[in-house]
């Protein structure tokens, strides 16, 4: 997968044009019985190195976006950076707090992502998608209940959001957009390939101490290590598995239980795996 560069390749993969199109490929995959995937940027998937069974869809034709006074809608497929330039030049303020995380719009809604600033669906007014039977709706904030990492959308594809921001100047943007820019290269491994925090934040505590404290910073299956910069990390020298991955993750979640008697809870999706 594109962050990790780990895993095989999916069974079939589809880029439809349209919301016309998505509708129609979640049909399809329905009446055949075909596992559906969605794929963002691929920046909070771990894939199997056998890869995945069934369809892989990407949306990333799905890349419109539209002004209105303080509201921007914008298609799935637009990554989360494209938009934070665009809001930002256009004096729209509220997304610098998400600034730095690799994601298209869809998997950022979709895994209500944010930092300890705030999250993506404090900004949503609401959302277009695509249920499950193929139907397209829109809906609004008060129909989600977004939680920390979970956007809350069960079957739901997400094809288009609206995000109503605030006014404020360029300027004044672009300062808190640099400043958490610089606040993330310094305390996490951007430039290495992972796929950011493995495992949830327990209530009230944070993962990456935790794993820290367990005395499990650096250590390592093959080609994956836990990250010398952030222990919540794991990065991939180029010649990592899948298999590696998991059984990094196994080893650390063991010595968090037996330190702290705390059991962590994968932030990661699994792609391809029988038993995750
Ligand atoms: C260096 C690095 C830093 C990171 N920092 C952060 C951080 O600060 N905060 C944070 O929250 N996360 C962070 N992450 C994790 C990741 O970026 C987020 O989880 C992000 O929201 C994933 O978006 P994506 O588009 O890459 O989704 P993907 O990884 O492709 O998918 C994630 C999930 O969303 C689902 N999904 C994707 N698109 C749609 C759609 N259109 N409709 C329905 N479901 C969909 C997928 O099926 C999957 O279950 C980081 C990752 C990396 C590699």
């Amino acid at each position: 997968m594109m962050h990790l560069r780990i895993g095989g390749v999916a069974e079939w993969f589809v880029e439809p044009f349209d919301e016309q199109g998505v509708a129609a490929t979640v049909r399809a995959c329905a009446e055949r019985g075909l596992a559906l995937r969605i794929l963002g940027g691929g920046s909070n998937v771990v894939v199997a190195d056998a890869g995945v069974p069934g369809v892989v869809m990407h949306l990333g034709n799905l890349n419109r976006l539209q002004r209105e006074g303080q509201r921007v809608t914008v298609g799935a497929g637009v990554t989360m950076a494209g938009l934070l330039r665009s809001t930002r030049s256009a004096g729209l303020a509220g997304l610098e707090k998400l600034t730095g995380i690799p994601a298209e719009v869809g998997g950022a809604v979709a895994m209500n992502a944010g930092t300890r600033d705030g999250e993506t669906f404090e900004h949503i007014v609401s959302l277009t998608v695509v249920e499950r039977g193929g139907g397209l709706r829109i809906l609004g904030k008060e129909d989600f209940q977004p939680r920390y990492r979970n956007g809350g959308l069960g079957d739901a594809v997400v094809v288009q959001a609206t995000f109503e921001l605030s006014e404020d100047s360029p300027d004044a943007i672009f300062a808190r957009f640099s400043a958490s820019l610089q606040k993330r290269n310094t305390s996490q491994p951007v430039s290495l390939r992972s796929v950011g925090c493995v495992f949830q934040n327990p209530e009230g505590d944070a993962a990456g101490r935790l794993i820290q404290e367990a005395g499990c910073k650096t250590l390592r299956r093959n080609g994956v290590q836990v990250s010398e910069r952030h222990a919540n990390y794991f990065v991939n020298d180029n010649s990592g598995t899948a298999a590696d991955f998991l059984a990094l993750m196994d080893d650390v979640r063991d010595r968090v239980a037996d330190a702290f008697g705390v059991e962590l809870r994968p932030e990661v999706k699994f792609w391809g795996f029988d038993d995750r």
